[in-house]
């Protein structure tokens, strides 16, 4: 059996990639295009022995790895990066294949950001450690070392983006990496482990296994070897990867999922605000900050509506390879059902949808309508619950109080959005929303040197800049006696 597959004219090694080398497993799973249901490939399904073999790859290329000096570490890691750009084409067509993301979205935002995520932990990892304090001449240095072996695990909505994202500050810091990507979205992952050797990472510093998450990703947290978990995807397995990760006390980090808020007063410039709830769609909405849930001041809630359902209806919907489409397919038939139901459960409880509402049958099985519900109730599943596909709903507020009480009132914490005309009011409002970020008539941008993470059930500690390296690394804060300190 061939083990490279030919994706959109790309070939990628279906095997895992373990201490340097390509592995076969036993069994294999089927990896389809969400585009046209399409089999892409027979992807190796890894279990309990890929994971031991694995994290024992990582384990025995640690002490060499973190012995390597920053500079070095920054230097390839900036290699991979150009690696990225050098294949950035075929990265992008290959993920829009897997995951049905927009193909020009992959190619302007998301892989220049995967090379930038490479790039910008190389620049930062040579600042670390230079942290000196003095206390009666004794010099406290802290030192930021790295941990060992660290597990990531990634969802399918933004798979290379979200894993590069975990995997350059791991390596950065001096760690080796067990990367294990979404059974739905496994592709880009086998593509970045022959980038990162060719750019010359030894062996074993970066393994990716491929498979189920109950099989080789349950194995790997658990694993008493293992020394940071971080873990990108949905609540309940969260939870399960915090039983696995207490039972070691292994640090873990969750980014996780929400149900965030854009808040549009009245102030607010409406035509800006409308395209901001109208990016809400992008990726049909499979992005975890989506502010899916728009609350609207009573006094243009009607006029807001109105623009919302124009500009709607202009959306267009089809194969995300193409140019001009707008919202592309949901990933699985299992996801659509998914959202389906979430949808068929509102409107039998009196929700109205004033746009979408369904399937969109004109092109197969995997197209949800973009949809917008009105007359839900805060109570109700629709708005507490994260649907994970183009669905928002739509409620009113009377005055700021009101706004920000139904702004807080879920379980998740990811971000929230405002759009207002009044500065003071953007202050007061933003200091008082339980969030990660916040964005103040804007959506999306951040630096990379801002944490980033979710409260409540949204997530456990923060990523990005130096939270990164802070979670990735053991900090160590050595001593040195003054000069002479026989004589004290
Ligand atoms: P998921 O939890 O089903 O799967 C995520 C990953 O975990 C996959 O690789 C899966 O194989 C693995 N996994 C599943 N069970 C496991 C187990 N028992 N042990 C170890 N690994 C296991 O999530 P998903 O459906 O792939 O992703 C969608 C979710 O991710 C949404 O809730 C979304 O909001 C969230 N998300 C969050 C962020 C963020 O940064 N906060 C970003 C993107 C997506």
């Amino acid at each position: 059996m061939s083990h490279i597959a030919t994706v959109a004219g790309v070939p990628v090694d279906t095997r895992h990639w373990i201490g340097g080398a390509r592995v076969a497993s036993a069994t294999t799973f089927t990896d389809e295009s969400p585009i046209d249901g399409r089999t892409l490939a027979e992807i190796a399904r890894g279990g309990q022995a890929e994971a031991e073999a694995a994290v024992a790859a990582a384990q025995a290329a640690f002490p060499g790895w973190a012995a390597t000096p920053p500079a070095e570490r920054a230097r390839l890691l900036r290699a991979i990066a150009e690696g990225v750009e050098k294949r950035l084409e075929e990265l992008a067509i290959v993920e829009t294949t897997d995951n049905g993301a927009l193909l020009r979205s992959h190619r302007r935002g998301v892989m220049p950001r995967v090379a930038h995520n490479f790039r910008f932990f190389a620049d930062r990892l040579e600042d670390l450690g230079h942290e000196d304090f003095d206390t009666r001449g004794h010099i406290n240095h802290v030192s930021w070392d790295p941990a060992g072996p660290c597990v990531l695990i990634t969802p399918w909505n933004a798979p290379l983006m979200l894993a590069t994202w975990k995997v350059a500050p791991a390596l950065g810091a001096g760690n080796t990496v067990v990367l294990k990507p979404s059974e739905w979205s496994p592709l880009t992952a086998s593509l970045l482990a022959d980038i990162a050797a060719e750019a010359g990472l030894p062996a074993g510093v970066l393994n990716v296994v491929q498979g189920y998450g109950a099989e080789v990703g349950a194995a790997l947290v658990a694993h008493p070897r293992v020394r940071r978990i971080s873990f990108t995807g949905s609540v309940p397995t969260a939870k399960s990867i915090a039983r696995s990760a207490a039972g070691n006390l292994v640090p873990a980090s969750f980014e996780l999922g929400g149900k965030s808020p854009l808040l549009v007063f009245a102030d607010a410039d409406l035509d800006p605000a409308v395209n901001l709830a109208i990016e809400q769609y992008d990726n049909a909405g499979q992005v975890c900050l989506a502010a899916t849930r728009l609350l609207v001041e009573f006094s243009i809630a009607e006029e807001f509506t109105r623009r919302f359902v124009a500009k709607a209806a202009k959306l267009r919907q089809g194969d995300p390879r193409v140019e001009v489409t707008d919202i592309g397919p949901n990933i699985h038939t299992r996801q659509i059902e998914k959202i389906d139901g979430f949808v068929r459960r509102a409107v039998a409880a009196g929700a109205r949808a004033v746009v979408g509402g369904g399937p969109n049958t004109d092109l197969g099985g995997l197209y949800y309508r973009p949809t917008l519900l009105t007359g839900v109730a805060q109570d109700s599943e629709i708005v507490q619950e994260e649907v994970f596909g183009p669905v928002l709903t739509l409620q009113t507020f009377d005055t700021e109080e009101e706004a920000v009480r139904l702004a807080n009132d879920t379980r998740f914490g990811l971000a929230a959005t405002l759009a207002t005309g009044d500065r003071d009011r953007a202050r007061r409002v933003s200091e008082r929303l339980v969030a990660g970020t916040v964005w103040v008539n804007c959506f999306f941008v951040r630096d990379l040197r801002a944490p980033f993470g979710g409260s409540r059930e949204s997530g456990v500690g923060r990523e990005g800049g130096d939270w990164s390296f802070d979670f990735y690394c053991d900090l160590k804060n050595t001593v040195t006696a003054p000069e002479g300190w026989q004589n004290h």
